[in-house]
C-alpha cells in the first residue's frame, strides 16, 4: 500500500485564521483510492521550513500532496522550496507560459509582470495545468517520493486533483490499485456506549471489512469500509456487514449518509399518508425548520405554531389557562394540551408539542435546565414523554436534542 503525506502551506493556516479544509478533502480522496495517509503537516510561509518539510516527507512516504504557496506573491514559496529540497534550478516551462498568456488573453487583461514567476518549475518537473486560475500545479519526483503541488484555493485544488493528479497516482499504483467502498448507517435513540457494547464483534481491530462508530449530536453512525480490486468486489465484501447491522440495529436505524431523524420521520409519514402539526415552545421552530428543509414536506406538514409565551399557548393553541397556572408551562399537562390544540387547529393526523427549559437560566430544583416535555396527540388520544437532557448542556444543544428526540419519538410511534 502506498503511503502518503499531505502538506498544507500558509501562515493563514498555522495562525488559525483559515481552516485547513483542503487536507481533509484530500485525505478522503486518497482514502477512496486505497492510499494510506500517514502524515498531515501544516507549515507557515518560511522557505527553510518548507524545504525541511519536503525533505522529511520525501524520506518517509511515496506520495506527497502539497496545497498552497503557488501564487505569484513573495510569500508563495512552494516552487522555490521544492527546487531547493531537490537541489535543482527553477526553469521556465513553455506550457505554463502559454497557459498564463491564454488565461489573461481570455479576460482581455495585460499580464502582471509578477505572474511570470508562476511559469517556473523545478527542473525535471511537469506542470499540472489550472484552467480556472493562474497558478499551475507541479508534479515532481524528489528522492523516491512523488510530489503533487496544487494551489491553495479550494475549487482550483479540487479540480486539479480530480482531473490531473488522480491519473498520475493511478500510474503509480498500477494494477495494485484497490477500490474502496463505504457506507455510513445512522442510528438514533441509543447512546454511543450502548451501541458500542452491542457491536464489539463488528468494531474489533483487524476485522474485515472495517467498522467504525462515530457520534454527532446523539446520532450514532456505523462507518463501514471494504476494498476490492473492482467496485463490484468491494460491494460484495461490504454487504454481509451491512445486512448484519440492519438485522441487529433495525429499530434504531434512521438512514444512511446525511440522513437524520427528520428523513426517517418523513418516510414514515409519507408511507401512511399522514400529516403532522407542531406546537413548539423551547425549540422555537427548529422542528418545523428541520421538516421543511426536506423537499416535498408540504405533503405531510400543514404548519406549526411557535407558542413561546403563556398567552400564545392559551390564545393560539387553546391550552387551559389554569393548566399553565397550576402545573406550569413546562409540564406534562401543558405538553399534552399543546399537542391536542395544534392537531385540532391544523386538522392534522398528529399534533406534536415541545415545552422545556432550554437554559442557561430559568431552571429550578423541580424543573432544571434540560427538562423537556413532549406531547403527541393522535386519533386515539394523547401521550407525553419527559426528557432530561442535562443541566450542563448549552442552550443550542438542548434545543437540537429535544427536537431530534421529539421527531424520533413520533417516528417510533408511527412504526409501532
Ligand atoms: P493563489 O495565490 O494563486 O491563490 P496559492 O497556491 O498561492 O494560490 P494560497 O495563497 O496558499 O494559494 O491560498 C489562497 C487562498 O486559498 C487562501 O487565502 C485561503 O483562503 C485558501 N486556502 C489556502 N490553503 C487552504 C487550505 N489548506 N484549506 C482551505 N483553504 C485554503
Ligand atoms: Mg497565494
Amino acid at each position: 500500500m502506498i503511503k502518503a503525506e499531505i502538506i498544507a502551506v500558509g501562515a493563514e493556516l498555522t495562525s488559525g485564521q483559515c481552516l485547513d479544509t483542503n487536507s481533509a478533502w484530500l485525505a478522503n480522496r486518497l482514502d477512496d483510492l486505497g492510499i494510506d495517509v500517514r502524515f498531515h503537516t501544516t507549515i507557515a510561509d518560511d522557505l527553510a521550513d518548507n524545504v525541511a518539510a519536503f525533505r522529511l516527507a520525501s524520506e518517509r512516504v511515496e506520495l506527497v500532496l502539497v496545497s498552497g504557496g503557488l501564487g505569484p506573491t513573495q510569500d508563495d514559496l512552494t516552487r522555490e522550496a521544492l527546487a531547493r529540497a531537490a537541489g535543482v534550478e527553477l526553469v521556465r516551462d513553455p506550457r505554463a507560459e502559454a497557459d498564463l498568456i491564454a488565461f489573461f488573453a481570455r479576460r482581455n487583461r495585460p499580464i502582471p509582470e509578477r505572474n511570470f514567476v508562476q511559469t517556473f518549475i523545478p527542473n525535471g518537473g511537469e506542470i499540472l495545468s489550472n484552467p480556472i486560475g493562474t497558478a499551475p500545479g507541479i508534479w515532481f519526483r524528489l528522492g523516491r517520493a512523488r510530489f503533487a503541488c496544487m494551489p491553495g484555493v479550494p475549487n482550483e485544488l479540487k479540480m486539479m486533483f480530480i482531473e490531473q493528479v488522480v491519473p498520475h497516482i493511478k500510474g503509480l499504483t498500477g494494477d495494485s490499485a484497490r477500490v474502496v467502498v463505504r457506507r455510513k448507517i445512522n442510528t438514533f435513540g441509543k447512546g454511543e456506549s450502548e451501541i458500542e457494547a452491542d457491536a464489539l464483534d463488528l468494531t474489533a481491530r483487524g476485522r474485515v471489512p472495517e467498522v467504525g462508530i462515530t457520534a454527532s449530536e446523539a446520532t450514532i453512525s456505523f462507518r463501514i469500509a471494504a476494498s476490492g480490486s473492482t467496485e463490484a468486489e468491494a460491494r460484495e465484501a461490504l454487504q454481509p456487514t451491512v445486512d448484519l447491522i440492519y438485522r441487529r440495529f433495525g429499530d434504531w436505524i434512521i438512514g444512511e449518509d446525511d440522513e437524520d431523524v427528520q428523513h426517517a420521520l418523513a418516510r414514515e409519514l409519507i408511507a401512511r399518508g399522514a400529516t403532522i402539526a407542531l406546537a413548539e415552545s423551547c425549540t422555537g421552530g427548529l422542528i418545523s425548520h428541520m421538516l421543511t428543509s426536506l423537499a416535498g414536506s408540504s405533503a405531510y406538514f400543514p404548519g406549526g405554531v411557535v407558542s413561546y409565551s403563556n398567552e400564545a399557548k392559551v390564545d393560539l393553541l387553546g391550552v387551559p389557562r389554569e393548566t399553565i397556572e397550576t402545573k406550569g408551562a413546562v409540564s406534562d399537562e401543558t405538553a399534552r394540551a399543546m399537542a391536542i390544540g395544534v392537531r385540532d387547529r391544523f386538522h392534522a393526523d398528529l399534533g406534536l408539542s415541545v415545552t422545556g427549559v432550554a437554559g442557561p437560566s430559568g431552571g429550578t430544583v423541580e424543573k432544571p435546565v434540560g427538562l423537556v416535555y413532549l406531547g403527541l396527540a393522535h386519533a386515539r388520544g394523547v401521550e407525553s414523554r419527559r426528557l432530561e437532557l442535562g443541566p450542563e448542556q448549552p442552550r443550542s444543544t438542548i434545543q437540537r436534542r429535544a427536537s431530534k428526540h421529539a421527531i424520533n419519538w413520533t417516528r417510533l410511534y408511527l412504526r409501532a
